[in-house]
């Protein structure tokens, strides 16, 4: 059955505690009304209409970017015009499931198991049993016990046939605005369905739900690996530069910037992780800017990167290939310097040395070569 769907994130959700209207906060690094319309689309919807208030489109259009096949209407003042506002643009041939943009954790088994339900029904709504028990109360005190027995929890997405909640809508005034879209089709004396929900489609309305659900969102980051490999040639000088540390030598390294093979390998690896390319793209050696520079920089960039999309470093491990000078002693300044430079705990960084035993370029002490692995984790 060909379906469309309607996200609702209109709301305000003034029960979220501070830090904005709750479906327009991040959660894994995405804004949550995000992850719905990224499910509607992965679970096969022909159209996706998201309502947000009129002041929010261009809001919307940066939240979304990058998506297509949805479009945008401003909601009105309660739930039920807004739920109208979505409906009009959708084709009266499909199939309509309605959304609460605060239940991020849609997946397309959901939307499947609605439009399995809409074959026998004209209506279905994901429910959960309820588990506890009920208390009636009134100013922190119980009334009574009510019999949990054939009640349920509605979630959402909710399901209509083609023409059903066009219908149901036609009928209802705007000022009725039932806490749920089923109950429009309720009053007209039709059946929806029960379909089995989930607990994960929890609704994010209390300030405690989002660090639940953050850490929900935590457990689909994905973890990345990066590498990077570099070389820089000995040369007249007095001293080195390495994993951002200057070293008294009898040589100098030659390079473009400040020839930091240990920077600029580990850079390597961090952009190599979150497939951006490498230090060269970054900062073409051809330009002047970038003569002499600290290598600092490079690897700060490499790591703004893996910020902006919402991911964080985990941890980092260099290995530098050289005869001389020897590492050893400024071992500990250089993972002080690089867990400096990255803002991470010293433990999660490593820098080891090895040599060639006389083989080689490094043997033969031509030159330096270090080696870096990343692991990056992104939503
Ligand atoms: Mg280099």
């Amino acid at each position: 059955m060909e379906f469309s769907a309607i996200v609702v994130a209109a709301g305000e959700g003034v029960r979220a505690g501070p830090g904005g209207p709750k479906t327009w906060r991040t959660l894994g690094g995405r804004p949550i009304l995000r992850w719905s319309v990224e499910a509607m689309l992965a679970a096969g919807a022909r159209q996706v209409v998201v309502v947000v208030a009129p002041d929010r489109l261009g809001e919307l259009a940066r939240a979304l970017s990058g998506l297509e096949g949805w479009i945008s209407v401003g909601g009105g003042a309660t739930r039920t015009a807004s739920v109208q506002a979505g409906l009009l643009p959708i084709n009266t041939r499909h199939a309509v499931l309605v959304h609460d943009a605060a239940r991020p954790f849609l997946a397309p088994d959901h939307v499947a198991r609605l439009l399995t339900a809409l074959d026998t029904a004209p209506a279905a709504t994901l429910a959960l049993p309820v588990a506890d028990t009920l208390k009636r109360g009134e100013a922190g005190r119980i009334i009574s016990t009510v019999d949990r027995e054939g009640l349920w929890r509605a979630q959402t997405p909710q399901a209509f046939a083609p023409g059903v909640l066009q219908t149901a809508l036609s009928v209802t005034g705007s000022d009725q605005s039932p806490t749920d879209d089923v109950a429009l089709i309720e009053r007209q004396g039709l059946t929806a369905a029960l379909v089995a929900g989930d607990p994960l489609l929890m609704k994010l309305t209390y300030p405690e739900d989002f660090e639940m659900a953050e850490r929900l969102a935590g457990g689909q980051r994905l973890s990345r690996i990066g590498q990077g490999v570099d070389a820089h040639r000995f040369g007249p000088g007095d001293h080195v530069w390495l994993c951002g540390v200057r070293i008294p030598h009898n040589q100098g390294l030659i390079g473009h910037s400040d020839a930091d093979a240990g920077l600029h390998a580990l850079t390597d690896a961090i952009l190599g992780a979150v497939g951006e390319g490498d230090i060269g793209q970054h900062f073409p050696p051809s330009d002047p800017q970038w003569r002499g520079a600290a290598s600092d920089r490079f690897l700060t960039h490499a790591a703004s990167l893996v910020a902006a999309r919402g991911g964080r470093i985990i941890n980092v491990d260099i290995t530098l290939v050289c005869e001389r000078p020897r590492i050893g002693p400024h071992r500990e300044a250089m993972r002080a310097r690089l867990a400096e430079i990255l803002a991470l705990p010293l433990d999660r960084v490593s820098v080891k040395a090895t040599t060639t035993e006389g083989m080689g370029f490094t043997g033969r002490e031509e030159g330096v070569l270090a080696q870096a692995v990343a692991i990056v984790e992104t939503p």
